[in-house]
């Protein structure tokens, strides 16, 4: 078991889509608990290398790999160059993920197979990677009581429906039962697997939500805690997930939403 200074002290962590948002919190915090990263992203080479250097200059080891999540090509040359850069892998945080909106009525079936491909199918596709990774190198003695831990970054909307976002509530809801049940597959291999599911956070994903007061005051009215979240407030919890701190924890989601999935329009009533 690692130090709780240090608590993944050693280990190896792929975040995907890390060069922005809330994979770049994830993957900052878990270089600041001690872990090696492999920095995926899409398109953004230059802020991928950015948060490189920002790994770096704090000490850490960090790589920057482009991979589309939704090819299966580009995932497996992706897993490659984690095995030769850090000689194998502890930690995949499924964390990509894009929003292509339209009323039902109105959507498209290249925007529903778009967002389907990259928040569902690509996360299984990096799940499925990671869990060969962590089968062959097994548990290993002194770096971490699991042979390997899975985290996928969801959504609130895993459980709230959410109008005019049909592709991307049933992405997120099938996540859920993709976590649960790799986790229940995976368990006597001693993998864990465990999602969170963050309420609004403040990226570049939900921009037109909290930029202007107006739009910022209509979100609060959804957070009984009465702020936005941070993307360091999921960093914090995924490092927490990924270390041996929460190792009796498989199959489930952190909901880390201010309060979101308490159906605050009870709170007057009902
Ligand atoms: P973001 O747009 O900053 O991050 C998404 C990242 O995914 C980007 O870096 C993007 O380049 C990358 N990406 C998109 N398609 C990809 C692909 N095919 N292959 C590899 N990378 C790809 O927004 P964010 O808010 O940081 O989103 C991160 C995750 O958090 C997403 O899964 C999102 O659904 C989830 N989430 C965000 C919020 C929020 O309020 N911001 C709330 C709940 C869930």
């Amino acid at each position: 078991m690692n130090s709780i200074a240090l608590p993944l002290a050693g280990q190896r962590a792929l975040v995907t889509g890390a060069s922005s948002g809330i994979g770049e919190a994830i993957a900052q915090a878990l270089a600041a608990a001690g872990a090696k990263l492999l920095v995926n992203y899409l398109h953004d080479e230059a802020e991928a290398q950015r948060v490189v250097r920002a790994i770096r200059e704090g000490g850490g080891e960090a790589v920057a790999v482009r991979a589309d999540v939704s090819v299966e090509a580009d995932v497996e040359s992706m897993f490659a160059v984690m095995q030769k850069a850090f000689g194998g892998i502890d930690v995949l945080v499924n964390n990509a993920g894009l929003q292509q909106d339209a009323a039902l009525v109105d959507m498209t079936l290249d925007e529903w197979n778009k967002v389907i491909s990259v928040n569902l199918t690509g996360h299984f596709l990096c799940a499925r990677e990671a869990a060969r990774a962590f089968v062959r190198q097994g548990p290993i003695d002194g770096l971490s009581c699991a042979a390997g831990k899975i985290i996928f970054v969801s959504s609130v909307h895993d459980i709230i429906p959410w109008a005019g976002h049909a592709n991307y509530a049933a992405s997120k809801g099938g996540i859920m039962m993709l976590m649960k049940t790799l986790a229940q597959e995976l368990a006597r291999s001693r993998i864990r697997v465990n999602a969170i599911s963050p309420g609004a956070i403040r990226t570049p994903i939900n921009r037109s939500a909290w930029e202007t007061p107006e739009a910022l005051a209509r979100l609060l009215e959804l957070i009984p805690y009465g702020r936005i979240g941070e993307p360091e407030d999921i960093g914090r919890a995924a490092v927490w997930l990924a270390s041996d701190a929460s190792d009796y924890m498989t199959g489930a989601t952190l909901y880390v939403d201010g309060g979101m999935t308490l159906y605050p329009g009870f709170e007057a009533g009902g």
